[in-house]
């Protein structure tokens, strides 16, 4: 496999990198492994890992990131184009390369030392990274959060508990929200850290999911020790950090995941079990998807300006939600019994993913809350 990258600033730029991509992807296909019936989690992970690592080798997916990183800098349209093809010939398993878009981008930003040390092993699949905001009485509010980081000298001290922390027992290091101020400060009292997973004290539980994965977990912390430098951010600053990132994960992840959705409705529509009958809800769906990935590719723009905040992204959450679970809705009621009761592969897959499609209006903040931040902070609805 050679690699093969030209120079794509400028006007047209990025449309020649698409194409050229297409065309490198068309060449090394055989390069690149697909999912294997009956394949585990973990082998899922590593399959998924080792083709991001050869994009990277590649050098495409080194575009839109820093120079700093090992990037070769540029837009990170550029990303939002590899992530695209990868998600569309399914090279990559798109929950998990969603997190390197979910962390990453606000660790170089808020933490650039710490991103110069660490970062590169994860953005370019060799090793993974964590999530760790939620817990069991914090997850819709989070600013409750209670796992504590106590101010040690050279180092802090981490006690507490966190929740559905995806990928955590394949990961290297996860960024923590903890407590650093009193539970009365709410979001002014928490800082953002970089752990490594592993450290004496730490406990990581696999949760098995309704879908017959155990993609997340609990992590226990018990006098976990953390070094006084992996802060990320300010200290009690780390509301704001927390926001970037859930920014990029009700916005910035929707152009890959709205691919794959695109790619399931196109096979959906090719399926000899549908009948005339489904025809309008098939439309339906196409064009919910296509506003889907037209409010996604305009987001995609105005986040490589730097032009959108948080709440906006709610809007693009909303809209993921609605079709992916009305997509899985439709393989469920038009391929009549096949999702419920089948054993072929293709049926396990759609069962996984319908039952998968349920936790879209939870993950990354709920359906509910999303529409509270669009009342609330976009139409000022609030006491209206
Ligand atoms: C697949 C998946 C992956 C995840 N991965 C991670 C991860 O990697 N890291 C991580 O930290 N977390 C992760 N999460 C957790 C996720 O962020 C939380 O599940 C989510 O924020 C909701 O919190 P909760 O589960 O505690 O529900 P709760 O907050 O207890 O909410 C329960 C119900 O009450 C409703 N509700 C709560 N408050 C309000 C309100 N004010 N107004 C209206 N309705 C309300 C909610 O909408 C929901 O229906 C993941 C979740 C899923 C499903």
């Amino acid at each position: 496999m050679t690699a093969k990258t030209g120079p794509y600033d400028g006007p047209g730029g990025l449309g020649r990198f698409q194409t050229e991509l297409t065309a490198w992807l068309d060449e090394n296909d055989a390069f690149f492994p697909r999912r294997a019936a009956g394949m585990s989690l973990a082998g899922e992970v590593a399959r998924s890992r080792a083709n991001q690592h050869r994009l990277w080798q590649a050098g495409w997916l080194r575009h839109g990131w820093p120079e700093s990183v090992g990037g070769m800098g540029g837009s990170r349209l550029f990303r939002a184009a590899v992530t695209e093809e990868a998600a569309r010939r399914g090279l990559y398993y798109d929950t998990l390369a969603a997190v390197g878009e979910v962390l990453g981008p606000t660790v170089i930003e808020a933490a650039p030392d710490l991103a110069r040390r660490y970062i590169t092993p994860f953005l370019d699949g060799t090793e993974g990274w964590c999530q760790g905001f939620s817990e069991p009485e914090a997850g819709s509010d989070l600013a409750s959060l209670r796992c504590r980081a106590v101010d040690a000298g050279d180092h802090w001290v981490v006690d507490g508990q966190k929740l559905w922390t995806s990928y955590a027992q394949f990961a290297s290091r996860m960024v923590l929200l903890a407590r650093t101020g009193t539970t009365e400060d709410r979001h002014r009292g928490i800082t953002a850290l970089l752990v490594d997973m592993g450290s004496p004290g730490m406990t990581v539980r696999p949760l098995h999911g309704i879908n017959d994965m155990a993609e997340f977990s609990e992590t226990f912390f018990d006098s976990v020790r953390v070094p006084k430098d992996r802060v990320i951010g300010e200290v009690n600053g780390g509301w704001s950090v927390a926001m970037r990132m859930l920014r990029s994960e009700r916005g910035g992840i929707f152009w890959m995941l709205s691919a794959w959705l695109l790619e399931e409705l196109e096979r959906l529509a090719g399926t000899a079990g549908l009948t005339a009958a489904d025809d309008e809800a098939v439309g339906r769906l196409f064009a919910t998807v296509a506003a889907l990935r037209a409010r996604s590719w305009t987001t995609q723009h105005r986040l490589a300006a730097d032009g959108i905040e948080t709440p906006e992204t709610s809007i693009d959450k909303i809209l993921m939600a609605t079709a992916e679970q009305e997509l899985f809705d439709l393989v469920r009621t038009s391929l009549d019994g096949v999702l419920e009761f089948a054993d072929t592969d293709e049926a396990v897959w759609l069962r996984s993913s319908y039952m998968y499609s349920r936790a879209a209006s939870v993950y990354g903040g709920t359906a509910e809350i999303q529409r509270n931040i669009v009342a609330d902070q976009l139409l000022g609805l609030r006491g209206a």
